[in-house]
């Protein structure tokens, strides 16, 4: 049997989070209830600047329940009863779900995104659309959007100024690590992304899932390192000659629960898919080998 080996060690499982929080001068959270095993303790949704009408960064996935605690915590944490307006990280529903519910009890607040048409047609509110350097502001905050394809096809990171803090949506997680989806998604524009990340000024990261980061290059580092020993796996896998996902995934992820073996199926199949596309395997069906 294969030994395990990972280079990320810590999980979502189990992880904690207060409903809402004080994390900084300018930055509070309001959880977005919707804790599972790829969420963590739900979405993190950040409250930004230091006035009373701070923005919203994130919306969760449009739980009632987590309305009024939206209200109680912009009032508990900014002495605040208003929002500026909505900016998203990206169009997965834990993120842009909340936004009517908000809206409803927050008027019509404008909701900023990078664009991804396929999937943003399902909402019926209007979009603004914002490019990789846009720059947003709010009393005490200045933040820059960067986009950061990989986990999704429209997703942004912002960068904080005035903390030298990124929040990095589902590109990088508090603990664990993210998903890399076939569905606008893929391992090529994730590594670069990351890679882009490291050239920043970080002194914290605060992720859509999980707690703050305060060793930001330590996580980029491992989270490059974590897909680079996975790579490594699925080629040591292909050389052993195993050709389909399921026996690759019983042979890498030894320390896996059963549960999460799909997951990790799509995991090894994104890195297949890179591997192909850099003429290092090919794929015929179900089967993949060494090119
Ligand atoms: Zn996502």
């Amino acid at each position: 049997m294969t030994q395990p080996q990972r280079v990320v060690t810590d999980t979502m499982a189990g992880l904690k989070l207060p409903d809402f929080d004080t994390w900084s001068d300018r930055v509070a959270t309001v959880l977005g209830q919707n804790p599972g095993p790829f969420t963590g303790p739900g979405t993190n949704t950040y409250l930004v600047g230091t006035s009373k009408r701070p923005l919203l960064l994130d919306t969760g996935i449009g739980l009632e329940v987590y309305d009024p605690l939206l209200e109680q915590g912009l009032s508990e944490t900014k002495g605040a009863n208003e929002l500026q307006e909505i900016v998203l990280t990206h169009v997965h529903q834990d993120h842009i779900g909340g936004v009517p519910n908000v809206q409803k009890r927050f008027g019509e607040l404008s909701v900023s995104k990078h664009r991804w048409p396929e999937k943003d047609r399902a909402y019926d509110f209007p979009l603004t659309y914002i490019e990789d350097g846009a720059t947003i502001e709010t009393d005490g905050a200045t933040l820059h959007a960067i986009h950061t394809p990989g986990h999704a096809k429209d997703h942004l990171c912002y960068y904080l100024e005035e903390e030298k803090a990124l929040f990095t949506g589902d590109l990088v997680l508090g603990a664990g690590t993210t998903v890399v989806p076939e569905e606008g998604g893929g391992l090529i524009d994730y590594m670069a992304s990351l890679r882009k990340l490291l050239d920043l000024d970080l002194s914290v990261i605060y992720p859509a899932h999980g707690p703050a980061i305060r060793e930001p290059y330590k996580k980029l580092n491992a989270y490059i390192a974590h897909r680079e020993l996975r790579e490594q796996q699925v080629l040591d896998a292909l050389g052993a000659g195993l050709t389909r996902i399921p026996d690759m995934v019983k042979r890498i992820y030894v320390d896996v629960p059963e549960f999460l073996h799909a997951a990790a199926g799509n995991s090894v199949q994104s890195h297949l898919i890179k591997l192909e596309k850099e003429g290092v395997v090919k794929n015929e069906g179900e089967e993949w080998a060494l090119a």
